[in-house]
């Protein structure tokens, strides 16, 4: 089975699998594992943050980040499609009681779209508070932002006196993407969430970094939200080993991400453009009459899983357990049972 769902299914490599069985542990809500004290100070330092919390998962570092902004009543600025209102089961609502604005784009905006979408605090308004970026941004097809962008909305927010946020669950995607470093993308954030467990393949966790206020609010929402774990420089050292030995080779992931593009990219009743495949996602929009369930259920007949995301629109994404070889086979599939369906 070529599973192209997600780069979430990647399964701990021997040498992952040897660092976890290695790691040395203690008690992390009282403070005493120095596994994930390693882990908080090394992802602390590559975003260039004060403090940083590892937490299990992306969901609950961007909630626990976004409640530590926002008051309940308040409002979250987001772009369209963004993880922490489509994919995050309404927490943002439920837990938060933050209300969330989208912003007009493709899940990435400028600081006029800040600028136009801010509410000040009259008594019948839900005050804007925070502003919340996605980079790289999922539903926008792995989209990373440039960095004139990222001033652009810096500066917008700073103007209005808002909180910033980045999920950055793929960061270490657009770093790969533009050569920047993680600090350099993460530069001017007031908190940051980074994954382990997507292309690093890790097989849990994740880290809120950022200001030292907002980084201690936030590990007494960690607790509040049930994130408090013990032992848990077990996942801890699976991250650290990730991004020692898994971050440098993201760029093949990005190479064949573009590779199966290319090859999708003339088939019949498919539209991908591989010049917007600029990291691990490829998009396929799918021509009607037919539906992207048909095509997934066809491509998973012949052992190879896609997604997908809307009735029209597949999902590919490519990660570490996926080789070139694997990743051709797989758009081979979806060429061929695209053309059988026109
Ligand atoms: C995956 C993801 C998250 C967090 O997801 P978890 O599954 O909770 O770890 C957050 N933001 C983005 C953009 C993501 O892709």
């Amino acid at each position: 089975m070529i599973d192209l769902r997600s780069d979430t299914v990647t399964r701990p490599t021997p040498a992952m699998r040897q660092a976890i069985a290695a790691a040395e542990v203690g008690d992390d809500v009282y403070g005493e594992d120095p596994t994930v004290r390693r882990l908080e100070e090394t992802v602390a330092e590559l975003l260039g943050a004060e403090a940083a919390l590892f937490v299990p998962s992306g969901t609950m570092a961007n909630q626990i980040a976004l409640r530590a902004h926002a008051r309940p009543g308040e409002e979250v600025l987001i772009g369209k499609d963004a993880h922490c209102w489509l994919h995050e089961s309404g927490a943002l609502a439920a837990l938060a009681g933050a209300q969330t604005q989208q912003l007009p784009g493709d899940g990435r905006f400028d600081g006029r779209a800040v600028r136009d979408g801010h509410k000040p605090p009259l008594s019948y308004l839900s005050p804007t508070t925070v502003v919340a970026v996605e980079n790289t941004h999922n539903m926008g097809g792995g989209a990373v932002w440039p960095r004139p962008l990222l001033d652009d909305v810096l500066a917008a927010a700073r103007d209005l006196g808002l909180g910033t946020h980045l999920d950055g669950a793929r960061l270490w995607n657009a770093a790969a993407a533009t050569g920047a470093a993680e600090r350099d993308l993460a530069r001017g954030f007031d908190t940051i969430s980074v994954c382990l467990s997507k292309g690093l393949g890790a097989p849990a966790g994740s880290v809120v970094a950022g200001r030292r206020a907002l980084v201690t609010a936030c590990h007494r929402f960690r607790k509040m939200y049930g994130g408090g774990m013990r032992q848990a420089g077990i996942l801890a050292a699976a991250g650290l080993h990730a991004l020692a030995h898994h971050r440098a080779r993201l760029v093949d992931d990005h190479a064949h991400a573009r590779l199966v593009a290319e090859r999708l990219a003339d088939v019949p009743g498919l539209a991908v453009d591989p010049a917007r495949v600029e990291t691990n996602i490829v998009m396929v929009e799918v021509a009607a009459p037919r539906s992207a369930q048909a095509l997934v259920d066809a491509c998973a007949a012949q052992g190879v899983r896609i997604s997908a995301i809307t009735p029209r629109r597949l999902r590919l994404v490519t990660h570490l357990d996926v080789d070139r070889a694997a990743c051709m086979r797989a758009a081979a599939v979806l060429a061929e049972v695209a053309r059988e369906a026109t």
